[in-house]
C-alpha cells in the first residue's frame, strides 16, 4: 500500500525514532525540488499516525479502521489544503476552516495531520491566518507543509516549523529506482539528467515524451554540425514547439556534455565525433558563457528568435571551422 521510495529511508527512521521518544515536533516544513516525493512522504507519515497499530517501520498497518477511513479518502482527522483548481493560490477561507477546526477536540485516534501543499501558495493573509496555530499548537495535531519553493515562506512561518529537507538521492540509487519501475539503464540516465537528479520528476518528463523531445533537439543540433540545417530555419522550427527558456536549458546542459567527452580522453563520440575532434575547448566555453549571458537578459524582453539564432550560429561556426 505504502511505496516506500528509498531515499526516504534515512529520514523516515529518524522521524520514526523522534516519534517514539515523543519528540515530533508539531510542525514540519518539508522542502526540496520537485519529483522528490515529499508529497507522497508527507501522505505516508500522516497514514502512520493515525493508524491504530502501525508495523515495525511505522508504517501504517492498512487494515485498522483508521487505516481503512483513509483509504476510502474520507479520514475526518486527515486534510489536505491545496489551491482550487481553477488558482495557484491557497484561500485564506480555507486556511481558516482548517484552523478553526482545531479549537474542537482532537481526533478519533488522538492525532489530526494537516497537510498544506503547495505551502508557499499561501499568500500573506492566508499565512497570517495559520501563524497562530503554529505558535499555539493544539496537542494532537501534526501540520506538514510541503514545498519546493520554501524561501517564497513568510519568515514567521518557516521559523515555526521544524525543516526536513530533500535532496535528490545518489546517482545509482536514483538509476536503478528507475530501472525497477522499467525503464533502461540508458533512457534512466537520460531522463535523471533532464530532471536534475529527481527520480519521480524524471518519470513524469518521461511520460510526457520529453526523451524524445530531447533527442530530437539534439539531432538538429547534430545536422548543424554538419551543415545540412541553418541557423534561422532550426530556431523557427524550434521555437514553434518550445519556450526559450527550457530551449537554453537544453542547449546549456549539451553544450557541457559536449566539453565533458572533450575532455575525456579517448571516450568515443557520438555521431559528432569527426565534428568534435576539431572543436576548440576554448571556444565551447565561449559558447557556454553566450548562453549564460542570454538566460541573464531574458528576463527583458529579448528577441527569443534572435537570441536563438545567435547561439546556433556561433554553434555553427565553431563545429565547421
Ligand atoms: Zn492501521
Amino acid at each position: 500500500m505504502t511505496e516506500r521510495l528509498p531515499w526516504h529511508q534515512e529520514p523516515w527512521v529518524r522521524l520514526q525514532r523522534s516519534r517514539q521518544q515523543n519528540r515530533l515536533p508539531h510542525a514540519l516544513l518539508l522542502a526540496g525540488a520537485e519529483g522528490l516525493g515529499k508529497l507522497a512522504f508527507a501522505r505516508r507519515l500522516a497514514r502512520s499516525m493515525l493508524c491504530e497499530q502501525p508495523d515495525e517501520h511505522g508504517d501504517a498497518c492498512g487494515r485498522c479502521r483508521q487505516c481503512l477511513l483513509l483509504q476510502a479518502g474520507s479520514h475526518p482527522d486527515l486534510r489536505l489544503v491545496s489551491p482550487d483548481e481553477d488558482s495557484s493560490v491557497i484561500r485564506i477561507d480555507a486556511i481558516r476552516d482548517l484552523v478553526s477546526g482545531n479549537t474542537l477536540s482532537v481526533g478519533e485516534n488522538g492525532h489530526r495531520v494537516f497537510i498544506i501543499e503547495p505551502a508557499h501558495a499561501m499568500g500573506p493573509g492566508a499565512a497570517n491566518a495559520l501563524l497562530k496555530t503554529l505558535e499555539e499548537p493544539i496537542p494532537g495535531t501534526l501540520m506538514l507543509l510541503v514545498s519546493s519553493s520554501p524561501e517564497r515562506l513568510p519568515v514567521t512561518i518557516r521559523s515555526r516549523c521544524q525543516l526536513l529537507r530533500f535532496s535528490p538521492p545518489e546517482q545509482n540509487m536514483a538509476l536503478s529506482w528507475l530501472q525497477e519501475s522499467g525503464l533502461s539503464p540508458a533512457d534512466a540516465r537520460e531522463a535523471l539528467g533532464l530532471a536534475a537528479g529527481a527520480p519521480l520528476l524524471a518519470q513524469k518528463r518521461v511520460a510526457d515524451g520529453a526523451l524524445q523531445q530531447h533527442r530530437a533537439l539534439k539531432e538538429d543540433f547534430l545536422s548543424l554540425a554538419r551543415g545540412q540545417a541553418r541557423p534561422v530555419t532550426v530556431a523557427e522550427a524550434w521555437l514553434k514547439q518550445e519556450d526559450l527558456e527550457p530551449l537554453l536549458v537544453f542547449l546549456s546542459a549539451w553544450i557541457m556534455e559536449v566539453i565533458r567527452r572533450r575532455q575525456v580522453q579517448g571516450e568515443q563520440l557520438s555521431p559528432l565525433q569527426s565534428q568534435h575532434d576539431g572543436v576548440d575547448l576554448k571556444a565551447l566555453y565561449r559558447l557556454l558563457d553566450s548562453l549564460h549571458d542570454i538566460r541573464r537578459a531574458s528576463a527583458n524582453n529579448l528577441n527569443a528568435q534572435l537570441a536563438l539564432e545567435s547561439i546556433l550560429l556561433e554553434w555553427s561556426h565553431i563545429t565547421r571551422g
